[in-house]
């Protein structure tokens, strides 16, 4: 085998991949960390954190994601900055192509590029996105001071960012497709007691009306009824899709939705020295600290891997 770049590569610098960073950094693996744009992911959309162990008070999203980095380059890790092209992972000797044409190899992998969010598909979502549209309470909301708002949604992020919204909306009308929210208790007896938090229930929107901006949403019931709610934003908080178009998804396994299916210690399966940490798993649950555990279970598969194949 040829001499590789680096033992390891990890794709992605979000939760999972700065703790698996932080992982092979501590561990003296030669690694490097590839990050398209800033280190932290989805976690930087996400106001605050209450659920991420050690912060008694809660933290804020871009706060825990510095202080991930930091940790990480405490012991050195190695970040180039830089969007992926294409992997090739069938060979022994992974291989990572940049964008700029610069070509990398590596004995293991580890994928983290996360997920992004899921749009609803109706028109005018696509032509006033950024007119109006938001897939992020935490960048867009305080454009929106004493304005009525609508979120679709009823998970947690929909509800966790319908309740941040209200610190600068006037009113914040919940579109939920049932009558019954899928956002965790807590979360949920917050947004009832919210006196600026409407919800409109069993209902869809099915159209966003605008000509230079975002001025009303149809509603659609489930019941067939339709209506119109004037609104000068909608937060679409409806889930998340895999960033997956860097992989090959001729080489990798993949549920039906594209996120990756892995072995339950992270290793991609049937690709030996491939592994995948984070929201581009297949799996129930997306938080914060599964992709940091998850990062760190990969980070030691790859380590038993570089550590027990042949040479
Ligand atoms: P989610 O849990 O998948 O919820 C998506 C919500 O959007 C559901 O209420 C769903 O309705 C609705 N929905 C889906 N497609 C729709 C469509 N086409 N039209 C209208 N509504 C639609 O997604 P999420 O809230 O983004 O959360 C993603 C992951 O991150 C979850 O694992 C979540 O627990 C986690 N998260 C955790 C926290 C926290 O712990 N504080 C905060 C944010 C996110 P149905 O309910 O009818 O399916």
């Amino acid at each position: 085998m040829n001499k590789p770049d680096y033992q390891l590569i990890i794709i992605g610098g979000g939760p999972a991949g700065l703790t698996a960073g932080l992982y092979a950094a501590r561990g003296r693996i030669k690694t490097l960390l590839i990050e398209k744009g800033a280190t932290g992911g989805q976690v930087l959309l996400t106001d605050w954190v209450d659920n991420y162990p050690a912060f008694p008070d809660g933290v804020a999203g871009f706060e825990l994601i510095d202080k991930m980095t930091a940790q990480a380059d405490r012991f050195g890790l190695e970040k180039k900055f830089a969007a992926v092209e294409s992997l090739d992972l069938q060979a022994e000797l992974k291989s990572v192509r940049l964008d700029s044409g610069e070509q990398l190899t590596c004995e293991a992998i580890i994928l983290c590029t996360g997920a992004k969010p899921r749009k609803i598909g109706v028109p005018g979502e696509e032509e006033l996105q950024g007119k109006g549209v938001s897939y992020c309470a935490t960048c867009d909301g305080p454009f929106y001071r004493d304005q009525e708002i609508a979120v679709v949604g009823g998970g947690n992020t929909a509800i966790q960012e319908a309740i941040h919204l209200t610190k600068f909306a006037k009113k914040v009308t919940v579109v939920h497709r049932r009558d019954t929210l899928r956002a965790t208790a807590i979360l949920q007896e917050k947004a009832l007691a919210n006196e600026k938090i409407k919800f409109i229930w069993n209902a869809q929107v099915s159209e966003i009306i605008g000509t230079e901006s975002v001025e009303a949403v149809n509603i659609r019931y489930n019941d067939g009824s339709t209506s119109v709610l004037p609104v000068t934003g909608i937060f679409v908080l409806i889930g998340v899709m895999p960033n997956n178009e860097i992989l090959p998804l001729e080489q990798l396994k993949t549920d039906e939705g594209g996120f990756l299916i892995t072995d339950s210690e992270m290793g991609c399966l049937d690709l030996p020295g491939v592994f995948a940490a984070g929201d581009i798993r297949s799996k129930l649950f997306r938080q914060i600290i599964n992709a940091a555990g998850e990062g760190a279970n990969a980070e030691l598969s790859a380590e038993h891997y570089l550590g027990t194949r042949p040479s």
